[in-house]
């Protein structure tokens, strides 16, 4: 068996490699670019029929090779090869009856993926699309995030390839019922504390958290994005998409631009949308689109805090499709079975799912003159289309920092809960938006290059250098 090229019971160094990477200079271009596709070889044989993740492996390896070509202590101790595997993956069976009796199976997963600086973290997902290789990516990502946050929490994701559209709330509820009935055992407050993404919200949390406590008799907080009335925290609700606002923000201010009169394309309509939405309207700026996987919604002279609330309402609460806004306001205009990337736009924040920014999407947006992308959904920008913003010199955010506020204010629904103290929204607004700053200058810091920040490389090595050193300290474990 051989990683990075060296065979078993052979040390890096032994091999050549670890010599030739001592000093930057040493180690050219090519070698780099050689080591990882060794690498990224063997991640594609060792998880066969995951291209998500093996996409999500990628990106990151990409921007961290050439970090660690002249610290020889990672590759010894094998740093990324255990990054790219989960320290635990559980897949269990759903069972549960629907409203006329009949019993119905789902599959559930979670994925343990990195608990090197805290207890794994991340959210949990309902969509028919979940599948293992989707959870991989999200847990993977989820490591660098979290510790980009500051907190100490280490990564993980979980989810179902269970559909709640169409369901009444009894059958939502008997299925999160029998999803925790099974999860209870393997999380805790101080082991894996998930929390909502796609698919579940305050009503799914509120049906899992009221299972945990019925089954292990402890008021705990052992998930996060919890109803106010029984631990959740003020601001959690907002903090995702506020946060990839705030984190724009901070892109522009570096370059000495703001955010007032630009106009904002925007995918997705739930949770991150919606409040990105809203931010930006408070900043000033002009969301001018919106959509669900039925389409996009159209405003040109940008949405106002009425509709905002209107669609809030129409997805929160009455479960609608985002087409019915054209209907309800007469200057919105619905697009079928489309995205919103052909609308002429400065700034996109796609927030809807993964690989929704295609490479062709990319280039239509680079010939309208987009100026930044800051992904609010994760991984939202396929490959192609990373690499053409970044050979465009459009400004690029990476999920993994942009969207870090949602799982930021979980750590600090975390600390309320252990300490029983409810902070109230001032404060949080005030330390979701330092955490923010903090991760942008952590992004500058390990993302300089010749060419200005590259903020794809700085969010991943600066993510990537506290778990690897947690990971030194631990030995081979
Ligand atoms: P919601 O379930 O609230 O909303 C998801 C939105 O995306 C809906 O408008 C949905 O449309 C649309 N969507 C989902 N899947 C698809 C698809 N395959 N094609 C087109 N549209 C789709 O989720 P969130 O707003 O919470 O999450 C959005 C993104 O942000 C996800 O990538 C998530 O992982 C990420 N994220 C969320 C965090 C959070 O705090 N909530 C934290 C960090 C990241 P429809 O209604 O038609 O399904």
């Amino acid at each position: 068996m051989t990683v990075l090229g060296v065979k078993k019971g052979q040390s890096l160094h032994s091999s050549g490699i670890i010599g030739g990477m001592m000093s930057k200079s040493n180690v050219s271009e090519a070698k780099t670019k050689e080591y990882l596709e060794r690498y990224m070889e063997g991640v594609k044989k060792r998880n066969p029929g995951e291209p998500e993740f093996v996409q999500a492996v990628y990106e990151v390896a990409a921007t961290v090779f050439p970090y660690i070509a002249d610290k020889p202590q990672y590759h010894e101790m094998q740093i990324l090869e255990r990054m790219a595997e989960p320290e635990r993956v559980i897949s269990f069976r759903i069972p549960w009856t629907d409203d006329e009796g009949h019993i119905r199976t789902n599959r559930g997963w979670r994925v343990q993926f990195n608990s090197a600086i805290g207890p794994y973290k991340g959210g949990i997902r309902f969509h028919p699309s979940v599948n293992q290789s989707i959870l991989k990516f999200l847990g993977f990502e989820q490591t660098f995030k979290n510790s980009l946050t500051g907190l100490p929490m280490g990564g993980g994701k979980g989810g179902a390839n269970f559909n709640p559209k169409g369901k009444s709330d009894l059958e939502v509820m008997r299925f999160c019922q029998s999803f925790m009935t099974e999860l209870q055992r393997h999380i805790g407050e101080d082991t894996d504390v998930p929390a909502g993404d796609i698919g579940v919200g305050g009503r799914e949390i509120g049906y899992m958290f009221g299972q945990y406590k019925r089954i292990n008799n402890k008021f705990v907080g052992v998930l996060t994005g919890k109803g106010l009335e029984f631990g959740g925290s003020k601001m959690r609700t907002e903090a995702t998409g506020y946060g990839a606002v705030f984190f724009a923000q901070n892109m522009l201010k570096h370059a000495k631009d703001n955010i007032e009169g630009k106009t904002v394309l925007i995918s997705g309509s739930g949770n991150v949308a919606t409040h990105a939405a809203e931010k930006i309207i408070a900043l000033g700026g002009k969301p001018v689109t919106l959509s669900d996987s039925g389409g996009f919604i159209h405003c040109e002279k940008g949405f106002d805090q009425e509709q905002i609330d209107w669609i809030k309402k129409l997805k929160d609460i009455r479960r609608g499709r985002i087409s019915e806004a054209a209907k309800e306001f007469s200057n919105v205009s619905f697009t079928e079975n489309s995205r919103p990337w052909g609308v002429t736009g400065d700034i996109a924040i796609p927030s809807a799912t993964q690989n929704e920014i295609s490479g062709q999407d990319a280039k239509v947006m680079i010939s309208n003159g987009i100026q930044l992308v800051a992904e609010a959904a994760n991984m939202p920008c396929d490959q192609e289309a990373v690499d053409s913003f970044l050979a465009a010199n459009v400004k690029f955010g990476p999920a993994k920092a942009v969207n870090a506020g949602g799982v930021g204010v979980s750590g600090l629904e975390m600390s309320q809960n252990s300490a029983r103290i409810a902070w109230d929204s001032d404060h949080l607004a005030k330390l979701l938006e330092s955490m923010m700053s903090d991760i942008h200058n952590s992004c500058v810091e390990y993302g300089q290059t010749k060419n200005g920040v590259n903020y794809l490389q700085g969010a991943n090595v600066a993510g990537f250098v506290k778990v690897a050193d947690a990971m030194l300290a631990y030995g081979h474990v």
